[in-house]
């Protein structure tokens, strides 16, 4: 039997429902924080991540699904959607519709690292961006956007971590400052963090290998060494965070695994996620749209796994639509239980998450009955010779076990009825 590809799970019917609460839950909450969906494909250039996530980064250096398409192209399966949201921000100049300009996504990205619980090769993301304001409140609405989402499911435990990585005028002279530090200890250092202390130094604070950790733990932090104005928007972003009663902690190591980050870097974490704890984390990129061949613009904004959310929220509500089945009582009013079935979804409001299935082929009122508790049926519509000679349908409630005849052309009313309780 063909397997799924390692890392990449399906998501099965029975846990559909919870996805879409999420997703829809998510879409409310970002429209009502002015936010617009954005839907960009799923390959890109490899050019774009290389420039804008950096060649230096583990997704690019290692996790990326590369290849060159048939036209002799290298295309890549995007990693994370900032970049494309950037292309795309370019590419249709979205920039010129509003100073600051509020988008969001949602969809797969791919990244081949190797699969535990809570990180995947095929994974869903949805994130934010903000676009065109240098604004620290910007980012305190960007992040009070994720520390609502921590609220409102509820997350195990959540903490949200702050940091600041400094913009160009003040990362060079402290990577500077931290590859003579990191010179000094490099025998302590893997492999890949040796070769790190020149091409990208403050990686080796994501580096897993414990005695590189036990290196970083004695380096100087960009925190320490900030310009005046990178520190005060830290200071001014505290400061609205404290006004919107966010709690936070600063985190001086955070760091972030992609290149393009300037000034504020957030994760928030939660429980019950093991070590992949991460359920949501992003910052600034005041740079990145201009290296990306628009014009100057500051942004920010964050991602958040679709899965972790899942795992580390208590409380998603698992709305199932309303399964209505209709039995045919004889084999011969198989067609008419089907014409019934057509009809009533005519009928029914499309906005109602009612589900509708005729009982074709089965053997007997019983194996019915079996079929219809197996789909946890709440009604099931039972069409005999009686209900076809009078023009009706007779109603049994599976919950009480009640049941009811009545004429075909009442059947949505009395249905809807029966739903809404009145
Ligand atoms: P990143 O794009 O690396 O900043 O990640 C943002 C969020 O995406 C993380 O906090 C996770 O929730 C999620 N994420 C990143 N990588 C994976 C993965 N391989 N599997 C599942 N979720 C992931």
């Amino acid at each position: 039997m063909i397997q799924s590809l390692k890392g990449m799970p399906d998501i099965l019917p029975k846990d559909i429902h919870r996805w879409h609460e999420v997703e829809s839950t998510l879409k409310n909450l970002f429209t009502l924080y002015s936010y617009e969906e954005i839907r960009t494909p799923l390959l890109e250039s490899t050019d774009l991540f290389s420039r804008s996530v950096g060649t230096g980064t583990d997704i690019v250096e290692k996790e990326m699904y590369t290849f060159v398409d048939r036209n002799g192209d290298s295309i890549s399966l995007r990693p994370e959607g900032t970049a494309s949201v950037v292309r795309a921000y370019n590419q249709h100049h979205l920039g010129h519709s509003a100073s600051l300009v509020r988008l969001y996504y949602m969809g797969p990205m791919f990244r081949h690292e190797r699969p535990q619980k809570g990180r995947y090769r095929q994974f869903f993301q949805v994130g934010i961006e903000a676009l065109g304001k240098s604004n620290s409140e910007v980012d305190a609405e960007v992040i009070n956007i994720l520390y609502d989402i921590g609220l409102h499911f509820k997350l195990e435990s959540p903490i949200l971590q702050i940091n600041s990585v400094g913009d160009y005028v003040c990362r060079t002279p402290y990577q500077n400052l931290l590859s003579q530090f990191l010179v000094t200890h490099q025998e302590a250092l893997c492999e890949t963090c040796q070769k790190r202390i020149t091409t990208n130094p403050m990686r080796v604070f994501d580096c897993k290998n414990s005695t590189c950790q036990e290196v970083i733990l004695a380096a100087p932090l960009i925190f320490d060494h900030l310009c005046k104005d990178c520190l005060s928007h830290f200071e001014i972003l505290t400061k609205q965070l404290d006004l919107l009663k966010i709690p936070y902690v600063l985190n001086k190591q955070i760091v972030r695994g992609l290149d393009y980050y300037t000034r504020t870097a957030f994760e928030m974490t939660a429980g019950g996620l093991g070590s992949q704890n991460a359920v949501g984390a992003g910052g600034r990129y005041d740079l990145l749209v201009e290296q990306c061949g628009g014009e100057p613009t500051p942004a920010v904004g964050f991602a958040l796994g679709m899965e972790r959310l899942l795992l580390s929220a208590t409380n998603i509500s698992d709305h199932k639509p309303i399964q209505i089945c209709i039995l045919p009582l004889q084999g011969e009013y198989e067609s008419k239980a089907s014409l019934l079935a057509q009809k009533l979804r005519s009928e029914l409001p499309k906005d109602r998450q009612i589900s509708i299935a005729s009982l074709v082929g089965t053997k007997s009122i019983k194996a019915g009955m079996r079929q219809a508790n197996k789909m946890s049926a709440r009604y099931v519509i039972l069409l005999g010779e009686n209900e076809v000679k009078n023009k009706s349908a007779t109603l049994k409630n599976m919950t009480t076990h009640g049941q009811q005849e009545i004429e075909q052309t009442k059947l949505v009313s009395f249905i809807l009825g029966e739903i809404d309780g009145k």
